[in-house]
């Protein structure tokens, strides 16, 4: 069936994703809470609650947006720090994304939220570090980052292999790699029921609430188009890492694929 939209060519897709998230910044994280009703604050708990953390751990955050999972990573990590070995750890959690608008709304909302000065020790407690980059091409040293996390944010990425490339590259030995993307569900009933929410319902309620119908369109197709569990498993092998799983959340509307450097 058509729903209105046709595929984006490859080569077009980083500047239509620019676009799309440069319009859809200041609504972001209402309509976030409205089309997934609620459901992506409990998806990011859970994905923060699995991460691997230690003190004085170095996390970036790839396509962070406007830092739901970094203000999450941070909390934990300033916990972790303190409740460290005694000994004075500091960790870093650097959210990076290829888009300033969006950069730009999470320095905002950290600032609001207390999570920069004041409010904090800055001699030991945790730091929040904004850094504008591709996933393609990051600007991180070889074997520099010791958790990376991407969340809702692959599937906008051109080309899938060469972030996981990247990703690689930046994670030292011993790394892990955490993905929370929308997935795919294959049970009936909630196949049919998340198909008709998705093609039919966000379309609507991106007209209706955030006058941009357009871009809720190309966040739908995205989902689609994105590869199913298993393919990502493979690619993730592919590109080098080991340990690969996935684990499905809300019958696969979500999942986490993990894998580690080895
Ligand atoms: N991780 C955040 C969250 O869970 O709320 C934001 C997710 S948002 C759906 C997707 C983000 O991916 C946008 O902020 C967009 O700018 C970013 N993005 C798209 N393509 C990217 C790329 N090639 N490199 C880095 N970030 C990218």
């Amino acid at each position: 069936a058509s729903f209105g939209y046709t595929s984006v060519p490859k080569t077009k897709k980083e500047s239509l994703v620019r676009d799309v998230f440069e319009s859809v910044a200041p609504s972001y994280d209402v309509m976030n809470d409205l089309m997934s009703v609620g459901m992506h604050r409990l998806w990011k708990d859970y994905f923060v609650h699995k991460l691997a953390s230690f003190p004085g751990m170095t996390h970036l955050d790839v396509a962070g947006g406007t830092g739901d999972v970094s203000f999450r990573v941070l909390k934990k990590l300033r916990k972790v720090d303190r409740e460290g070995n005694g000994k004075e750890a500091k960790s870093r959690v650097i959210v990076s994304d290829i888009n300033p608008a969006m950069l730009k709304v999470g320095e905002e909302r950290a600032a609001t939220k207390g999570l920069k000065n004041p409010g904090f020790d800055t001699k030991t407690d945790a730091e929040l570090e904004f850094v504008e980059a591709n996933a393609e091409k990051l600007p991180f040293e070889d074997e520099s980052i010791d958790q990376y996390t991407i969340a809702f944010g692959l599937r906008n990425v051109t080309n899938i292999d060469i972030a996981l490339r990247e990703a690689r590259r930046v994670l030292k030995k011993g790394g892990r790699i955490s993905i929370l993307e929308f997935s795919h569900v294959e049970e009936e009933p909630l196949k049919s029921l998340y198909n008709f929410y998705s093609f039919a319902a966000i379309p609507t309620m991106g007209q209706i609430v955030a006058n941009d119908r357009k871009s809720y369109q190309y966040l739908v197709e995205s989902i689609r188009k994105f590869p199913k569990q298993e393919r990502l498993c493979d690619i993730m092998r592919e590109e080098g890492f080991s340990s690969v799983d996935f684990e499905n959340i809300t019958g696969g509307i979500v999942a986490i694929h993990n894998g580690y450097k080895l």
